[in-house]
């Protein structure tokens, strides 16, 4: 037997899982079992819109998805907010099929892609086809319509789904290339986590020095992002991924305000993709407490989004997920207290259907069944007909 060997492969086994821990340690399921129920909190009041506008298509977009969202997701913030969402104000309903071209259960960068670009690839994929091919994202095509575009994202901004909408690489994991890759686009606004891939980078080169060259704002905080309402804006604001919300508090609906209110500045209209993203990091960790607070959280960003919407009359809201996360159920509630008691039958993605929502002009092409791809070209054809 050759012990170096041996030594070495082990040596090699254990970096390569200490490695995929550091990046992905969100996906860890949980023993504890108090946490398989949310014991209910206080609720936040729900305002009524109405879905009532004379356009047929509109002049500003606002795709929303919350990662790992289902039905029992969508259902669990309704029972632990008494019964009420924001998400009821949406009219529109139909179910998204999230399959991938590679696999029935996609990963959230073949889903990510499909949204933002139209097209069906293969798991680990970011913004290319089957044959690793850079394809046109909904957020390009706004930019060549002469359109303000943005990016929030309670991960880091290089993690999968906001990556979706930015790059164009054979593999989710090329952190540092994705970051690169804001670089080559006219992005007006984008506010989410992993300052590291643009600062401590392997290359040693600093994008920070480069975005700001560029004529961004770089800002690492949400009080100095909170404050700023025009010009381009990096706002950077956690070193890998955003923290959970009991630690890192409103900052998605902050983040949803302050970009709303940059690119509105834009007499052209404009696109903005939100993320709540770690309503699948619940979902993974099987952590029924995890998943409502970031549901409920993604559910108040809506709700930012919507009272925008309903005062601007030209925006539709289309609120979707890349696929459901745990095959997450709901075993008992209480909607008076709040109470929702779950159980997942896995701790990977699930391959059921999940829900969309669409608020606003053209809000009606978006009800029945759909292909994940269908979305990205029923929201292209809307701005189509808008600007021509
Ligand atoms: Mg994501
Ligand atoms: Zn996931």
């Amino acid at each position: 037997m050759n012990y170096i060997r041996l030594a070495l492969l082990l040596l090699f086994q254990i970096s390569t899982i200490c490695w995929s821990f550091g990046q992905e340690n969100y996906k860890t399921v949980t023993t504890e079992d108090s946490l398989k129920t949310h014991y209910g909190g206080t609720f936040y009041p729900v305002d009524i819109y109405e879905d009532n506008f004379e356009n047929e298509s509109p002049k500003n977009v606002i795709l929303m998805i919350g990662d790992g969202m289902g039905i029992a997701q969508v259902f669990a913030g309704m029972t632990a907010n008494g019964n009420h969402l924001f998400l009821e104000n949406f009219k529109n309903i139909g179910f998204s099929k999230t399959q991938s071209r590679s696999d029935y259960v996609t990963d959230s960068a073949a889903g990510g892609t499909a949204l933002a670009c139209g097209r069906k690839t293969y798991n680990g994929a970011i913004g290319v086809d089957a044959d690793t091919v850079a394809i046109q994202n909904i957020r390009e095509y706004a930019e060549s319509l002469g359109m303000a575009t943005g990016v929030v994202s309670t991960s880091a901004i290089t993690h999968a789904t906001p990556a979706s909408f930015v790059a164009h690489l054979s593999q989710r994991t090329l952190y540092e290339d994705i970051a690169a890759d804001f670089l080559k686009t006219n992005i007006d606004v984008f506010i989410g986590g992993g300052y590291k891939h643009f600062a401590e980078r392997e290359d040693g080169k600093n994008l920070v020095d480069t975005l700001v060259l560029k004529g961004y704002q770089v800002v690492q905080n949400m009080d100095s992002i909170l404050k700023i309402s025009d010009g381009k804006l990096a706002g950077l604001t956690a070193y890998e991924h955003n923290e959970k919300y009991s630690e890192r508090g409103d900052m998605l609906p902050q983040a949803t305000q302050t970009a709303l209110n940059i690119l509105d500045n834009n007499k052209d209209g404009f696109f903005l993709m939100v993320e709540g993203s770690q309503i699948d990091w619940g979902g993974h960790q099987n952590n029924t407490r995890y998943l409502v607070e970031e549901m409920l959280d993604f559910d108040r960003a809506i709700g930012v989004a919507l009272e925008f919407a309903a005062r601007d009359k030209n925006t539709l809201i289309v609120v979707t997920a890349d696929h459901e996360t745990g095959g997450f159920s709901i075993m008992d509630g209480d909607m008076k207290k709040g109470m929702v008691k779950g159980a997942f039958s896995t701790g990977h993605h699930s391959g059921v259907v999940v829900p969309v929502f669409a608020f606003g002009p053209g809000a009606q092409n978006f009800i029945g069944f759909m292909e994940n791809s269908e979305i990205e070209p029923k929201i292209k054809q809307l701005l189509t007909s808008d600007n021509q």
